[in-house]
C-alpha cells in the first residue's frame, strides 16, 4: 500500500516517490528518467519511489523546510492550534503565515481571524534535560486559551535530535481533553525537500481527524485540496451541480471530518494534493480524481470529463466545456495578439509549474526555461493520467531549459541569463528581488487560483500585460543596482558548477 497510516511518522517524499531537488536538461529528458506515464517502470521498480540521478551542490544558500509547511498547513485550520515543539527561532515564518491566513480569509468571505500558533521555546537546558514536560503544558496552556476542536503538534530538528516522546504526551492529551491531538512529524532536517511538510500534516489528518466509518455520503461534495486561493471552484464545480470543501487551509476541524463523505477529490496541484488524495482513496474508498490538473484547454477539459465520470454528471459538463470554450476564445486570441513575441520564465513548485507553462503557451507565450522547486518523478497514487510533465510535453511540447532547484539565488543568475525572458510568473517570492535587479519583472502569484480553468488563461493573460507595463521601472533598477556576486560566479555558464565539481 502506497500510504502507511499504522506509524505516525509519514515516509519522506524521497522514500515514496523519489524526489529530487537538482537536475538540469530537457523536459522531455526529465520526463523519460522519471519513466511514470511514459511506461515501464511499474514492473521493475513497483510501487516504490523511482530513481533518478540527482545534481547534488555542495551547500544550501537558503531555503525552507517541512516544519514550516506544517504551520502553513496545520496552523491554519481555522478552529485548531498548532504547537510548534521547537526552539523559537522555527516560529519565525509565524508573521508572514499570519497575514497569509488573513488576506486568504478575506479573500474566501470568511470572518478575519489570527493564526493560533504557540511554541514550546526550547531552550539549551531542554536539549540536555528533554522537552517533554513544556510539550505537556503547552498543550494544557492551548486547551485554556483557545478550547480548540483539535491541537497539532509539530515536531522540528531540534526534538528529533533530542528524541522527545511525543506520541506519549499526545494520547495522554487526547484521552483526557477529548480532542484530536495530533503529532506531527516533520523534523527540517529529515527529507531534502519541504513539500514532505505537506504529507506529514495530510498523514496526521488522516490518521485522526477524518471520519472513519461515515453514516452518510454526500454525493454533491468534492473536496478540493487547496492553499489560500480564491474561491473560483465553487463556480465550476456548481456548474455541475457539485458543492466544495475546500481542504486544508481555513478550513474547519469537522471540514476536515467529512473529507470521508465525499464524492471525490480534487487538487489546483499534485505537488500539494498527491498525499491526502491519494490516502483518502486508499483509506476510505473516496475517488480521487486522476485526470491532468485543470489548466489551459486539454488539461481543463480532460480534468472536467473526469470529475463529471466519477460523479455521474457527464451531460452538464459537456455543456459547460462547450460554453466556456465559445467564450474564451475570441478573448484568449485578442490577448495572443498583444502577447506576440513575448518569452515568460516559471519558476514555483513542481506540478504547478507544468500547468502554468502549458497556460503561457495557450496564451503564445514563449517558454524555453523553467525552474521547479522540485520534482517528483512520480505521484502517490502511481496513475499515468496525472502525470503532469508528460500532459506539458505531449500537448504543448518542450522546454528546452528545465531545471529542478531548491530556490538558490546564486542559481537564479545564470538560469534566467540563459534564456533572458520579458518576465517570470513565481512563487515563493524570495527570487522576485534578484530578478528585478536584473530588469525582469515578476509575477508573484500569491492568489494560486489565479490561471485555474478557462478564465485562468484569461486571468494570467492579464496580469503579464500589467506586469509588463512595468517593464521601464525595472530597467532603470536594473541600471543602479549591483548582484551580490563576485564578476567569476557571475561569468560562469553552469549554474551547476559546484554541484557537477564535488
Ligand atoms: S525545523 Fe529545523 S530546519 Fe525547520 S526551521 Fe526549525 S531548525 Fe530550521
Amino acid at each position: 500500500m502506497p500510504i502507511n497510516l499504522k506509524t505516525a511518522v509519514v515516509e519522506t517524499r524521497e522514500q515514496r516517490l523519489g524526489t529530487i531537488i537538482g537536475w538540469d536538461g530537457k523536459a522531455s529528458d526529465l520526463s523519460h528518467e522519471s519513466a511514470y506515464a511514459r511506461g515501464g517502470c511499474a514492473s521493475k521498480c513497483g510501487p516504490k519511489a523511482r530513481r533518478i540521478c540527482e545534481l547534488r551542490g555542495p551547500f544550501t544558500q537558503g531555503s525552507i523546510c517541512s516544519e514550516q509547511m506544517v504551520e502553513c498547513q496545520a496552523g491554519n485550520v481555522r478552529d485548531a492550534v498548532l504547537i510548534q515543539h521547537s526552539p523559537i527561532g522555527c516560529g519565525a515564518g509565524q508573521v508572514i503565515y499570519n497575514s497569509i491566513f488573513r488576506n486568504g480569509l478575506a479573500m474566501r468571505g470568511l470572518p478575519v481571524q489570527n493564526l493560533h500558533l504557540i511554541s514550546t521555546n526550547l531552550r539549551e537546558k531542554d536539549m540536555v534535560f528533554g522537552g517533554i514536560a513544556k510539550l505537556e503544558q503547552t498543550i494544557r496552556d492551548a486547551w485554556e486559551r483557545h478550547h480548540p476542536k483539535a491541537i497539532f503538534i509539530g515536531t522540528s530538528c531540534a526534538t528529533g535530535i533530542i528524541g522527545d516522546d511525543v506520541e506519549s504526551v499526545a494520547t495522554a492529551l487526547e484521552a483526557e481533553l477529548g480532542i484530536p491531538v495530533i503529532p506531527l512529524h516533520c523534523e527540517g532536517f529529515k527529507s531534502k525537500h519541504w513539500s514532505t511538510g505537506f504529507d506529514a500534516t495530510q498523514h496526521g489528518i488522516l490518521r485522526q481527524i477524518v471520519r472513519k466509518n461515515p453514516e452518510k455520503k454526500q454525493e454533491d461534495l468534492v473536496n478540493v485540496i487547496n492553499l489560500w486561493g480564491s474561491d473560483v471552484f465553487s463556480p465550476i464545480l456548481g456548474e455541475l451541480g457539485l458543492r466544495v470543501n475546500y481542504v486544508v487551509d481555513m478550513a474547519t476541524v469537522d471540514e476536515l471530518a467529512q473529507m470521508s463523505e465525499a464524492a471525490a477529490t480534487v487538487g489546483f496541484c499534485y505537488t500539494l494534493s498527491s498525499y491526502l488524495a491519494a490516502g483518502l482513496e486508499q483509506e476510505f474508498g473516496v475517488p480521487e480524481v486522476k485526470a491532468p490538473m485543470p489548466y489551459g484547454f486539454a488539461g481543463t477539459d480532460a480534468w472536467l470529463r473526469e470529475i463529471a465520470r466519477v460523479t455521474n454528471r457527464e451531460g452538464k459538463a459537456e455543456d459547460y466545456i462547450r460554453n466556456e470554450h465559445a467564450r474564451v476564445k475570441p478573448k484568449l486570441a485578442e490577448l495572443r495578439e498583444k502577447l506576440k513575441g513575448k518569452k515568460g520564465y516559471v519558476a514555483t513548485g513542481s506540478a504547478y509549474a507544468h500547468g502554468l507553462i502549458g497556460v503561457l503557451r495557450e496564451l503564445g507565450v514563449e517558454v524555453d526555461g523553467s525552474l521547479v522547486f522540485h520534482h517528483d518523478p512520480v505521484y502517490d497514487s502511481q496513475d499515468p493520467r496525472e502525470d503532469s510533465l508528460a500532459h506539458l510535453i505531449d500537448q504543448y511540447g518542450e522546454v528546452d531549459n528545465f531545471t529542478v532547484g531548491n530556490r538558490q539565488q546564486y542559481q537564479f543568475f545564470a538560469l534566467l541569463q540563459r534564456v533572458k525572458p520579458d518576465f517570470i510568473i513565481i512563487r515563493h517570492n524570495g527570487l522576485a528581488p534578484l530578478a528585478a535587479r536584473l530588469g525582469i519583472p515578476a509575477i508573484p502569484l500569491g492568489d494560486e487560483h489565479h490561471a485555474v480553468g478557462y478564465q485562468g488563461m484569461l486571468n494570467l493573460g492579464e496580469s503579464i500585460l500589467d506586469v509588463l507595463a512595468h517593464k521601464k521601472y525595472h530597467q532603470d533598477l536594473a541600471a543602479h543596482t549591483k548582484l551580490p556576486y563576485k564578476k567569476w560566479w557571475l561569468d560562469q555558464k553552469d549554474p551547476f558548477l559546484f554541484a557537477r565539481s564535488v
